[in-house]
This record gives structure tokens, sequence and C-alpha cells, in this order.
């Protein structure tokens, strides 16, 4: 898809979310996402419903519109596929999204954003905007059916992810994701804390999301720095190899000099 021409490639949103869409251009296991073909600041995105959580088997799809501040505003995210723990064709509220501007920060991204929704989906709704507290077993019913949903624009969202190899196994003793390198949801749902009843519209307090994007969710931004970093001190070892030839090359033009002139 080609947005050149059609946006400003200087805007930083344009830029960012030109990036965004080519690092998310592969559909992977668990979560998939792209701008319409129209419009740059409205996604679909597709997820897998998380391991050992009623929604197990399940697949969720739906809209993320992004603002023109973005990154530095939230993006608003909308389920499409009936799933019983969040309303559909509504803005949804995470700690992550639109509803809460305040604990959003710009380092984080799209894949943050899905990432998270995967995470809040086994948790309780508490009565937040746009959740629904339906019973595990119509969870279950929904997620189901929900292999058999299909957007309007994209399709069959069964086909959007990359195949699963253990989502869909019946062994009773399923591995969850065993590659490291993998993102493990029930992980991700673990470390995320809950804040009690009691609280009011806030399900998540911001510094438990923190840690689920400090723990889990290695920013493309920091891996960048990371490398960085490695490329710095590769340079470094260049310089100290350097002086050692220089170092060594003295002291053997020393001797020579020395049998030169004091023999
Ligand atoms: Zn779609």
């Amino acid at each position: 898809m080609s947005f050149e021409g059609k946006y400003n490639t200087k805007s930083p949103a344009v830029k960012r979310l030109m990036r965004e869409a080519h690092e998310l251009a592969e559909a992977t296991e668990e979560y998939h996402a792209c701008p319409l073909e129209d419009n740059l600041f409205e996604w679909h995105f597709t997820v897998r419903g998380p391991p050992s959580s009623e929604f197990d088997g399940g697949i969720y799809h739906g809209r993320i519109i992004l603002p023109p501040e973005y990154p530095m505003k939230p993006p608003n995210i909308v389920l499409l596929t009936p799933n019983g723990r969040f309303e559909i064709h509504k803005k949804i509220c995470l700690s992550i999204s639109g509803h809460h501007p305040e604990t959003w920060q710009p380092s984080w991204s799209i894949r943050t954003a899905l990432l998270a929704l995967i995470a809040f989906m086994p948790t309780p709704g508490n009565d937040t905007i746009g959740s629904l507290n339906y019973s595990v077993e119509e969870r279950q019913k929904l997620a189901k059916k929900s292999q058999k949903w299909e957007c309007e624009i994209c399709g069959k969202i069964i086909n959007l992810l990359r195949e699963d190899k253990f989502f869909n196994s019946k062994e009773t003793d399923k591995p969850i994701l065993n590659s490291p390198n993998a993102f493990n949801a029930s992980n991700v749902s673990r470390s995320v804390n809950m804040v009690p009843r009691s609280s009011t519209s806030h399900t998540f307090n911001e510094n438990s999301i923190q840690r689920l994007v400090n723990s889990q969710l290695l920013d493309n931004y920091t891996q960048e720095n990371t490398l960085n970093q490695q490329e710095n001190s590769l340079s470094l070892n260049n310089i100290s190899g350097t002086l050692l030839i220089i170092f060594l090359l003295s002291v053997i033009s020393l001797l020579i000099l020395r049998r030169l002139f004091f023999l």
C-alpha cells in the first residue's frame, strides 16, 4: 500500500504510522494490524484470544482510530467481533487507550496497544466504559463463533493471523508458546496488576501498564537504542585495536633502531 503523495510525509504522525505499518506488515500468531487502503489514520486489527482463558480459540477483529496528534495522543480501540468482554462498535476503556490519555506514552505503539488489549481480555470489566460481564460459558461460545466472523473490508478474520501451532491443539497439556521470542499472552496478563474494585473508572493503574510495557514488550524504539549502543561499543573496540597495533609497531621500530645505532 502506498500513502506517499497523499499525506505530508514530514508530519510526525504520518512518519510514525508509516513506520509502524512497515513493522507490523507481517501477521504473527497473536496479532495483526494494518491501515485501511485509503486512510492511514484508521487501522483494522485482529487478535487471538489468550490461551488458558475463556477466550481461547477466539479470534477478534476491530478498528484502531488514530488522532492527528499520534503518538503524542493515544489511539482509540473499537471491537467489531462479539466477545463478551468488550462492547462492540464502542470505544473501549483501557488505561492505554483514548479514554485515559494521561497514562499514554509516545514511545508506546499500536503493537503495545494490541498486546495490552489481549492481556486485558481475561480481566474483570469492573463496569468500566465499554466493558461487559458475560459468563465464562457465553464467552466460550462467542470465542468459537468468532472463528467464522467476517469483516466487510478484510474478509474472513481467521485468515488474517498466522496459523497457530498450539492454540488449536487438543492435547491436555498444551505448551504455551515455547519460543522465548514469542509473545506470551498469559505472562503479560499475569504482569498486569488489578486495582481494587473500589477504584472508579481505572481498571488498571499506570504502574502496571508501565511494568507490562517494560517487562514484556521491549519496544522497537528501545531495541533501536540497544543497537546503537552496540554499534558504539563496536567502534570503541575498533579504536582500542588500532591503538594496540600502533603501540606494537612503535615497540618493534624502537628495537630495530636500538640494534642499528647502539650495537
Ligand atoms: Zn476489517
